[in-house]
Order: structure tokens, then sequence, then C-alpha cells
């Protein structure tokens, strides 16, 4: 059996790894992460038996404790990070939502240990040191999101032969409504998007497209690609879940039904293919494909998220860091829709961009940021 520990098993990326887990037959799971969700820890603990876990907080260390006595229970980011380092893992899939993924990953990392990585934030905020990390320890970093699964796998072995990345979106909730109507909606509106079931903090990014832009941000040091041949496409179906281009004018698409346990189960047995809980039984009669330019006036945080990419150093940390706590402050109810794009606007408009940074100057600018724009 393969070893396997993952960070943010009760979540949407994280319940769907444990079926597919189930399906695959061939893991052990080392350890389980999660945040303070310790009900369904507890159900999963019983069912995978884990030899260790990590929750959010201190106090719920005693609940877990009380039920399964002879566990390692560890909490916080020192917990994160203490199950990172077992060497015995061959792969850590990294779900957590947000910024906490990062430092965990990175031990991982150092500790020569594969990521299967759904987190986008870690490489938003330190792609080039994530990267490079990976590439002086020999480690895959194996992605999760639909998007870059679909172009690892047109991809192949063939990185020297792209000329283009074309990254689909869907347009989520708010594709066909008016700026006018954007401003009116509140959380729940915001949260019905028409095709994936997400956790709240990426189904609000999908609604304002910055869930795309950081996907280009994450494509561009995944595949070592310029901002330039990252392209968007808007295709509503979320049939195609990317395209890539290569230098003799082919282009290769993965097409599939719209289901996270795809590029999930993808990152598990690259290089391989196993016969999953999805496959087979997806029809073509009857669906259409459409692919539209997106607009970038209507959604600016895409563009936002390119220009902040381009001009690399902290931009893409004040983007990112700016966007998710005004993502949470719309959530609370305390601003509205397009007040996320004003807030994230502000925050890049008030920054001096500044580069060669390290991990502490990383996550300084990232607390400032939040400290600043908060509501
Ligand atoms: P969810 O909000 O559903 O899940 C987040 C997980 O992280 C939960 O298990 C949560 O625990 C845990 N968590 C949150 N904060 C902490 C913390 N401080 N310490 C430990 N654990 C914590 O998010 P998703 O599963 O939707 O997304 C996870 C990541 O994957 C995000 O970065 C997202 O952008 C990315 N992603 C998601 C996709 C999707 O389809 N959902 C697609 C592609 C990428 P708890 O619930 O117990 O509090």
């Amino acid at each position: 059996m393969k070893k396997i520990t993952l960070l943010g098993s009760t979540g949407s990326i994280g319940t769907q790894t444990l079926e597919v887990l189930d399906y695959l037959n061939e893991y052990e799971v080392l350890a389980l992460a999660a945040g303070k969700n310790v009900q369904l820890l507890a159900q999963q603990i019983e069912k995978y038996h884990p030899k260790r876990v990590s929750v959010q907080k201190e106090e719920d260390v005693k609940f877990i404790k009380s039920k399964f006595p002879n566990l390692e229970v560890f909490w916080g980011l020192d917990g994160l990070m203490e199950i990172c380092s077992d060497t015995k893992n061959d792969i850590i899939l990294v779900a957590t939502s947000g910024k906490i993924g990062l430092k965990p990953t990175l031990r991982a990392i150092e500790n020569k240990i594969d990521i299967a990585l759904a987190n986008k934030e870690t490489l938003v905020m330190a792609g080039e040191i994530v990267m490079k990390k990976a590439r002086e320890n020999g480690v895959k970093i194996l992605p999760v999101d639909s998007e870059h699964s679909a172009i690892l796998q047109c991809l192949g072995d063939k990185n020297n032969d792209a000329y283009r990345l074309i990254i689909t979106a869907s347009g989520g909730p708010f594709l066909n409504k008016t700026r006018e109507e954007m401003e009116k909606s509140n959380a729940l509106e915001a949260l019905k998007h028409p095709r994936w079931h997400m956790g709240r903090k990426i189904t609000i990014d999908s609604a304002t497209l910055m869930n795309k832009g950081l996907e280009v941000i994450e494509a561009h040091h995944l595949f070592n690609m310029d901002y330039d041949d990252i392209k968007v496409v808007i295709h509503p179906q979320s049939l195609v879940h990317s395209f890539v281009e290569f230098i003799d004018g082919s282009m290769l698409a993965q097409v599939g039904f719209p289901s996270m346990h795809i590029p999930i189960q993808y990152a598990l047995t690259y290089p391989k293919r196993q016969k999953g809980i999805k496959t087979n039984g997806f029809s073509l009669f009857g669906q259409s494909m459409t692919f539209e330019k997106p607009d970038f006036k209507k959604f600016p945080c895409l563009q936002m998220a390119y220009d902040a990419g381009k001009k690399g150093g902290s931009a893409p940390i004040v983007l990112n860091a700016a966007n998710e706590v005004a993502v949470n402050d719309f959530l609370m109810g305390k601003i509205s829709f397009l007040d996320i794009e004003k807030t994230v606007e502000k925050a890049l408009c008030e920054h001096n961009i500044v580069y060669n940074l390290s991990l502490d100057d990383i996550f300084e600018i990232d607390n400032e940021i939040r400290k600043k724009y908060s509501a």
C-alpha cells in the first residue's frame, strides 16, 4: 500500500479524495488534518484508522483524544508541519483552504514527499519558492485543480512543445447578470454555482472570476509559461477542462464529466490511469459546447490577477490577501459583491511592489494587507 496524508480532509476536496481512496484501495492513510469540523473528522478516523491527526484548535484535541486515546493528535500550524514531516508518506494531498497550506507544503517538499496540490493560494503566494524547492528536492507537484490537471494530461511529457495554455472557465453564477444585478446580489445567490459544488471561498471567487485569475498565476508557476501565453476562455458547459495549443498548431483538450473525482484520482495515480469512480458512461450525445472571450470589464478581478501575476514580487500576495479578506467580509454581509473587486483594486493601487521575497517577507505582507483591508 502507498502512504498518504490528507490536509483538509473535512472539506469539499478532502471528502472527495477519501471517496477516490475508497475506490482505488491502494493507499493507506497515515494522517488526516481538519479545521473545526471535528465530528466529521472523528467519523473519518473511525473509518481510515490514521496514526496521527491534526486539528485547527487546541481545545479540540481533548475531544478527539477522548474518543481515540491511542491516536497522536496535534493542532494548529505546528500540527500540520508535524504530520507533513513524516517521510513514510509517498504523497501529501493539500486541500486546506487559504494560506495555512503553504508552510506545511514546503515542509513536505523539504522531506522529499510528492505533493498533490489543490490549495492554489500556495502557488499564488509563493510560486517561485515552492517550485524551486520542488526542483531542488526532486519532488513532483501534481495539480488537483481540474484545469491544471487537464493541462498536465494534455502535455504529457511534451512541455517544451507547448505554445499556449487555454484555461476554460464556466463563468460562474453571474455570467449572464449585469453589473447592477451583481451589485445587489447576496451571498446565497453568489454561492449558487451552476456546475461545481465547492467550498464557499472558491465559489465566491468563481462568481468574481478571481478564481480564474488565481488559476492563471497557478498555471504560470506549474508549467513555466509566460502570462501572455496563458489565455482564458468562457465555456459554460464545463466539459472541456482546458486546452494546450502546441507549436505545430495542434490543440489537445481534456474533456469529461465535470467531477473533481477525476483530477483528484489522476494526481494520485499519475502518470498511470486507472479505472475510477467516474470512469465511462459519460455521453456526448445532446451536449453542446460554446467558447467565448471573457469580459474583463464586467469581471475586473480577472484582469487584476493577470496584471499582478505579470508584475510579480509582492503583487500576487497583495491580490490574494485582499481578495481573501474581502470575500470573507462579503460572506459575513459586511460589504457588497462589487466591494470585493474595489477592495482588491485599492490594496493593489496603494501597495509599492517589492521583489526577492523570503517566506517571512511573504507572510509579513500578507498579514499587513489582511489587517489593513478587512472591513
Ligand atoms: P473547503 O472550505 O470545502 O475545505 C477546506 C478544508 O480546509 C476543510 O477541511 C477545513 O476544515 C480545512 N481548514 C481550513 N482552515 C484550516 C486550518 N486553519 N487548519 C487546518 N485545516 C483547515 O474548501 P475546498 O475543499 O473547496 O477547497 C480547498 C482548496 O482546494 C482551496 O484552496 C481551493 O481553492 C482548492 N480547490 C478546490 C476545488 C473544489 O472543487 N472544491 C477545485 C480546485 C481547487 P473544517 O471544514 O474542518 O473547518
